[in-house]
């Protein structure tokens, strides 16, 4: 697509390729994905990526506001990334010992986030989140965990939830819901809430796991002197407080969530954006809960922990973070994407809710006093998921849940063309227009 937003013509087999693999990809793979996420994706065969650009296999292009759910902090595939990771897989992948290399990543992740004494490496963020909540069980001698409406950790049995009718329940056939028996799970920023619950069952609690800003439903900041209060209310209980960072880290600044709003978890989760695309996360705390790992006493292992292209990209994003930071950029234009995309839903009668950070936020229709799950329900998110389908065909690439990522690659070209494209899918999904793939739109 050229900049100015218009959808580039190609010949009217367009899509063909696609279309074929998307018919192999059902034939080979449960749904055609290999994540359940992407069940409701956006459904594009991409056969490339660069900057803020995915180009589809029969080659739409698309300015990508999902970056892989958030990893593509700086874009997809910078140089000053690749390089040292082709470097690192010429060297030796994976070698079953330590490398210079884990060394100055951990060193410099713990200086980054500038509170943790030490961290462990791992691939994803579901596995980190069963190794805080392991290691908090074990120090506190506990089993209860308490966490919290619409946040989400991952996909596994003592985790994965979902609101059936207000009651929060195992959400995938098969899965355990005797694993979810020592969950509490409590609406989100209301400190009376769990100060209350706390009162009658705080000896009891092992931790409190939360999206310290949450973005898994909604973009949601937590109130005034809420992270505070769990704070206290966690010290006076003796229990871990964990912060969830696998989105927020990085993206929200080098510091993440916790400098931020300034409040310091006992235990923390990073994933995402922390290798600028490359598959690691982290679990970072303090030295006198993480050295019952290094004891042996608790258990976290896994073979690709620490591989090597991993550790190279934790230290070149870092790195790269710290020498250019690209947080004011980032921030700017996504005050202005926020700013022009309610401009255009006022221009065409549609007031488009669009709330958050300008480095991640949230699209809807509606109107309602957000500060949680239940608030967020209010809104019409349903109608928002049909315009995102829209948006993808006229070649915005979002997700439907309604969350926008911005990545350092995002420029005023990108700025100019979405926001023509948005205008443009509007106007067609309004009129009843925007069914069918990019194909249909396309003309000869
Ligand atoms: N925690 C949060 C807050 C997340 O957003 C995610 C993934 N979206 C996870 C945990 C799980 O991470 P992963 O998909 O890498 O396992």
């Amino acid at each position: 697509m050229r900049d100015n937003g218009d959808v580039k013509s190609t010949p009217t087999d367009f899509m063909t390729r696609a279309s074929e693999l998307r018919r192999r990809a059902a034939t080979c793979a449960p749904g055609g994905v290999h994540s359940n996420v992407r069940l409701t994706g956006p459904d594009d065969i991409i056969d490339s990526a660069q900057g803020a650009r995915l180009y589809g296999v029969d080659g739409a292009d698309y300015i990508d506001y999902l970056l892989g759910q958030g990893p593509a902090l700086l874009g997809h595939s910078p140089g000053f990334l690749t390089d040292p990771i082709c470097d690192a897989v010429r060297n030796g992948m994976i070698v079953g010992g330590q490398t210079e290399q884990e060394v100055r990543a951990a060193e410099l992740l713990c200086a980054a986030l500038g509170w943790p004494d030490m961290v462990r490496f791992g691939l994803s963020g579901t596995e980190m989140v069963q190794a805080a909540l392991r290691l908090a069980r074990a120090v506190t001698g506990r089993r209860l965990v308490i966490r919290f409406e619409g946040h989400y950790h991952g996909w596994l049995d003592n985790v994965l939830i979902t609101d059936r009718d207000g009651v929060w329940e195992a959400a995938s056939a098969g899965q355990l819901s005797s694993h979810l028996d020592d969950t509490l799970v409590l609406p989100w920023n209301d400190a009376d809430v769990l100060a209350d619950v706390l009162e009658r069952a705080g000896e009891r609690i092992a931790a409190i796991i939360m999206e310290p800003i949450m973005t898994n439903s909604g973009v949601i900041e937590p109130g005034p002197a809420y992270l505070e209060r769990v704070r206290r209310l966690c010290s006076r209980y003796g229990i871990v407080l964990i912060f969830d960072e696998v989105i927020s880290g990085f993206r929200l600044g080098l510091g993440g969530a916790v400098r931020r709003y300034g409040v310091t978890p006992d235990l923390a989760l990073y994933g995402k954006a922390i290798a600028g695309g490359v598959p690691v996360s982290a679990l970072a705390g303090r030295e006198d809960l993480m050295h019952r790992i290094g004891t042996g006493e608790v258990n976290h292992a896994g073979t690709f922990n620490g591989w090597a292209p991993g550790m190279a990209a934790v230290v070149a994003t870092l790195e790269y973070l710290r020498s250019h930071p690209p947080y004011a950029s980032i921030a700017e234009y996504g005050t202005q994407l926020m700013a022009g995309l309610r401009e255009i839903g006022e221009s065409v009668g549609e007031p488009l809710r669009v709330e958050g950070l300008p480095a991640v936020f949230h699209v809807s229709f509606g109107e309602a006093d957000v500060t949680d799950y239940r608030s967020l329900r209010q809104l019409d998110l349903d109608r928002y998921a049909s315009l995102a389908s829209a948006l993808v065909r006229h070649g915005v690439w979002v997700a439907q849940r309604g969350i926008w990522f911005i990545s350092a690659a995002h420029g005023i070209a990108e700025l100019d063309a979405t926001l023509t494209r948005f205008k443009t899918a509007v106007k067609d999904w309004l009129a009843g227009r925007a069914s069918g793939r990019v194909s249909d739109l396309l003309g000869p």
